[in-house]
């Protein structure tokens, strides 16, 4: 492994004893880099010299280089990066209501196989998986910029601390790049690397059913959100192709194991596209779905995407469609997709260009 920020301590320990270093330094090191931010080996004044020579040569500091970012009136902040192979990604800090604190949402892949309809991912195409290197460094440059543009003498702990909740709703199916994205949450999620705390991170899935299945063995405290969409096989088919694959049925038992394992509620993302899921009918529809699930249900307007026809819902069949689900008894929040003057829904910055001319 080549990237310091794919490494769990306990692993960066048994490197550096291999290396003929003491086995302590990976402590130190972790400090320095996820409670101070340390943006240079150099500034690791405990270490020896050699061990700093060492780090510089042997491992990859940093996995993203910042090529755009973009602030929203809503205080959305969209970053493009730039990965070492030069391809590009996208990450976002939401502001959290009420508090000073975000929420990073990262990509776990670069472009996306599954071609979602009303996805700009999904017209991208796939590039590659991340590794788990280049999702801990979204989490990390976002935090070191916060640091960077928050008032003078504030704290690497204040910036860090900054960013409560991760959600991997960036670009990419995370639970087609399983073992790196595991790897990244408990780099992330643990309290010696950058102590996001693993119940305030959520994967999204459009439904990928082995990896729901894992996780909920393998990271019962990671929180689960599905791309629903749609609640009948043929519309949810055509809108999320995935689902020719693993149908609603299957995604129901696939919930309700996980359900079972992990006691955690569910949440189920809806886009509401204009005439294509948002009838009252849908909604019953869904609720009939739901049945036997604990969940949460998120309305999201659908943020147009260029080359498509589809747009978002009007604010009144929102409403209709939203009474329906909560007159049933699901709790249900209509979430507007925030930062849209930056494009910061998924895949639209880089859809923009680095330029951002459209
Ligand atoms: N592949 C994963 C995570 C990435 S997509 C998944 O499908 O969950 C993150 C979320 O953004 C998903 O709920 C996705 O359906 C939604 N999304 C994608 N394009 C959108 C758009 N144009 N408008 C609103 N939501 C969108």
């Amino acid at each position: 492994m080549k990237e310091l920020k794919g490494y769990k301590a306990a692993e960066l320990e048994a490197r550096l004893q291999q290396e003929g270093f003491a086995g302590y330094r990976a402590r130190q090191i972790f400090n320095w880099l996820y409670s101070n931010l340390a943006a240079d080996p150099k500034e690791m004044n405990n270490l020896p010299q050699r061990l700093k020579d060492w780090l510089q040569e042997n491992l990859i500091y940093h996995s993203l280089d910042l090529e755009e970012e973009k602030r929203a009136g809503d205080g959305t902040i969209n970053f493009l990066w730039k990965l070492k192979d030069g391809r590009t990604i996208e990450s976002v800090l939401l502001p959290q209501r009420d508090s000073e604190n975000y929420t990073a949402c990262i990509s776990s892949q670069v472009g996306c196989q599954l071609a979602c309809k009303f996805c700009a991912t999904g017209q991208q195409g796939w590039e590659r998986d991340l590794t788990a290197g280049e999702m801990v460094d979204q989490v990390w440059q976002s935090a070191l910029y916060l640091k960077s543009t928050g008032s003078p003498g504030e704290k690497a702990e204040k910036s860090k601390r900054d960013i409560r909740n991760l959600v991997f709703m960036g670009m990419g199916e995370p639970l087609l790049n399983y073992q790196a994205v595991r790897q990244a949450v408990e780099i992330l999620g643990s309290e010696t690397g950058f102590n996001i705390g693993s119940r305030r991170i959520t994967i999204s899935t459009a439904g990928i059913i082995p990896g729901i299945k894992k996780m909920s063995r393998e990271m019962p405290q990671v929180g689960l959100a599905l791309s629903l969409h749609a609640a009948d096989n043929k519309l949810r088919s055509r809108l999320v192709p995935l689902n020719k694959k693993y149908n609603l049925q299957q995604l129901h038992r696939a919930l309700q194991e996980y359900l079972a394992n992990t006691g955690r509620r569910i949440t189920v993302e809806y886009a509401l596209i204009h005439e294509v899921n948002d009838r009252e009918e849908q909604a019953r529809q869904l609720v009939g779905w739901l049945k036997g699930l604990t969940v949460f249900v998120n309305l999201i307007p659908l943020n147009p995407v260029k080359g498509q026809k589809l747009t978002g819902s009007s604010a009144s069949r929102i409403e209709k469609f939203k009474k329906i689900i909560s007159q049933a008894g699901y709790p249900v929040q209509v979430r507007q997709s925030r930062g849209q003057e930056v494009k910061a829904a998924c895949g639209q910055l880089k859809e923009t260009g680095a330029d951002g001319n459209e």
